[in-house]
Parts: structure tokens; C-alpha cells; sequence
């Protein structure tokens, strides 16, 4: 099967912003985009994006799951990164059309159809280092997606970095390109020094999150993850699953926590670990590394609480339980 996101749709939708009005939204082929070589976002990084899903349900009939939160959230990083606003009901518009489009081709669970908003500056102005672009390209991308655990869950093994960040601190809740750009230089040196598959950046010893993904732990019927603030990204899937958690009876502690209070509870048998993020929903962390150590968590095995956690978000997104909370947008 083809690597996760490398099969697109031919088709997008987009809209340009230019002289304080946004273009009426159009399908074009998304396989390039006309862009001057001035342009703000490749030289001044000017650009964000959203993740998320469409699922078909067992009637043949497409849901968008949690659509407002991903909106909203990309509000909040074209404000943070001072591109032109849009008003919600044009990118819920462009999403429901475009994925209306290709609705015959969302696979059915458990694969979706994978929903890639992006916002890029396109103004021609290299002269504007410190001065946001006046024109914008925001265009939703389809790519139809697989099953993330085909090979069977395997856990994780994640590297725990105290002294380096993801990114600027101030960038945290943005999700933007130059984020990761940031982060993959540690991340490649942590897979060749360490097999690991992650980092868990703790500046300072402060539990965060890794390059693309949060992180949470579970002792007994408590689940613990970071507070939220501006140094980290606002995951949809955690607030979901903090939420189905609730929903399941289990205590829900949204607090700071450091390294060792972490490495203190990954040693108690039962404990597990796991990332979350709309690709890979939850998995499972087996292995923390620490100054050259390796430390399980619980079993160093998959955890029974996040298979659990994950079946119950999934088969919300699969139309199997009931949305009670409203997370599902018909097309
Ligand atoms: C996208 C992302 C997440 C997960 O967010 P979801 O809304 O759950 O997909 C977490 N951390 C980072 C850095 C991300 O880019």
C-alpha cells in the first residue's frame, strides 16, 4: 500500500485573497500550483495547514469529523502568523464541497479520507522579512488513507529531550511548516543515535508533546497529559479523547508533569503511554530513552486502556456509537 498522504485526489478547491477580498472557491487540479518565486511563504514561511478526516459510515453515506475544531483552529494560526482572515462558513463551504466531490472515493473504515487545509502567503515581496503578506492561497488537498496499524499496533520508542524545544516557544499552537522544519534535525539524530521513532520534547523537564503529536499517560483510571498554553499545539484528537475518557469514568488530570514524575509512573506495572494525533488517532509508547537509558512504560507492549480509548473514538468516527457530543458533519 502506498506511504500515508502520497496518493491525492486530482482535483482541490481554492480560493486567493487579493486587494481585501477573497476570490469566489474553484476546483482545479492539485497536482501544482502557480506561484511567482518571490512569493512571502517561500522565502518568509508564511504558511499553515489543518489535518482531519472523512469517514464513511456502514450506509455509504460520508461524515467530517470535528470539522468547527479544525477550522477554528486554522483561524487561530493564519491570525498568529498574520495572513488574511477568512470567516468559518467559507472554509466549511470549500471543505463540504470538496469532499462532497470525492465522496464515492472515501475508503470505508478503516480507512478515511484524509482532509489537508493549507493557507500560504503569495505575495511576490521578498523585500517583506518583517511584514505580512497581502495576498494569500488557501486550497483543501483529499488524500484517501489506509488502515495507520495494518502491520498489526506496534509501541513506540521515544526519545525524552530536555535541553532542545520543537520550535520558538510563541509558535507552539500554530500549526505551521516551519515547526517541523525545526524539529526534524533532532528527530533524525534521535533515530540514528536511539532507534527511537519520536521525540517527547520536555524543555526544561516539562512533559510536552513530539514533532506532530500529543502525549498522555494513563495510571490506573487517571489520565494525565499537559496543560493547555501557547508552547504546544491544541490537538483535536486530544481533546476527544480527554472527552470519551470523561465520558468512560476515568479521571482527566490536564496539569503540568515533569521527566521523573513520568519515569517514576511509567515504572508501575499497568501504566501506559501513548501519542495522539489524527493520523495514528492513539498509539501506543513502549519505550522511553533517557541520558543514554531505556525505561518501559508499564508492559513496554501496546496497552489495553488505549485500544480501548481508540476503538471507542473510532467507532464514533465510523458511525457505531452514537455522536453525543455532535463531532460529525453529514456532506
Ligand atoms: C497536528 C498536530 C498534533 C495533533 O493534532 P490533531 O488535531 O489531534 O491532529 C499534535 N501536535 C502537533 C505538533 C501537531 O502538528
Amino acid at each position: 500500500m502506498a506511504a500515508f498522504g502520497t496518493v491525492f485526489m486530482p482535483h482541490m478547491i481554492q480560493a486567493r485573497f487579493a486587494d481585501n477580498t477573497w476570490s469566489e472557491s474553484a476546483l482545479v487540479p492539485s497536482d501544482k500550483i502557480e506561484l511567482h518565486a518571490g512569493a512571502h511563504v517561500l522565502h518568509y514561511s508564511s504558511t499553515c495547514f489543518e489535518g482531519l478526516k472523512a469517514f464513511r459510515h456502514e450506509d455509504g453515506s460520508v461524515y467530517i469529523f470535528r470539522m468547527d475544531a479544525n477550522i477554528a483552529r486554522m483561524k487561530q494560526s493564519s491570525k498568529l502568523l498574520n495572513l488574511p482572515d477568512f470567516d468559518e462558513s467559507m472554509l466549511e463551504q470549500m471543505i463540504k464541497d470538496i469532499v462532497k466531490e470525492y465522496a464515492d472515493e472515501t475508503p470505508a473504515p478503516p480507512g478515511s479520507m484524509y482532509i489537508r487545509p493549507t493557507h500560504i502567503g503569495t505575495e511576490a515581496a521578498i523585500g517583506k522579512a518583517a511584514a505580512p503578506s497581502m495576498s494569500s492561497l488557501l486550497y483543501v488537498l483529499l488524500s484517501p488513507v489506509g488502515d495507520y496499524f495494518a502491520g498489526g499496533a506496534t509501541a513506540l520508542r521515544v526519545l525524552l529531550e530536555e535541553d532542545g524545544m520543537r520550535c520558538a516557544p510563541h509558535m507552539g499552537m500554530v500549526k505551521s511548516g516551519g515547526n517541523y522544519a525545526s524539529a526534524l534535525g533532532p528527530i533524525l539524530q534521535a533515530r540514528s543515535e536511539h532507534q527511537a521513532d519520536q521525540i517527547l520534547f520536555c524543555p526544561g523537564g516539562d512533559v510536552q508533546e513530539t514533532g506532530a503529536a500529543n502525549f498522555i499517560l494513563i495510571d490506573g483510571n487517571e489520565i494525565i497529559t499537559k496543560a493547555l498554553d501557547s508552547t504546544f499545539l491544541h490537538g483535536v484528537t486530544r481533546n476527544s479523547i480527554l472527552t470519551i475518557a470523561r465520558d468512560l469514568g476515568m479521571t482527566v488530570s490536564e496539569r503540568n508533569f515533569t521527566v521523573s514524575e513520568l519515569l517514576e509512573r511509567a515504572a508501575k506495572p499497568g501504566t501506559e503511554a501513548a501519542l495522539s494525533g489524527t493520523a495514528a488517532v492513539l498509539t501506543s509508547v513502549g519505550t522511553l530513552i533517557h541520558n543514554d537509558q531505556e525505561f518501559k512504560v508499564g508492559s513496554g507492549e501496546p496497552g489495553e486502556k488505549v485500544v480501548k480509548l481508540r476503538q471507542a473514538l473510532n467507532n464514533i468516527q465510523w458511525g457505531k456509537s452514537p455522536d453525543n457530543h455532535g463531532w460529525l458533519t453529514k456532506v
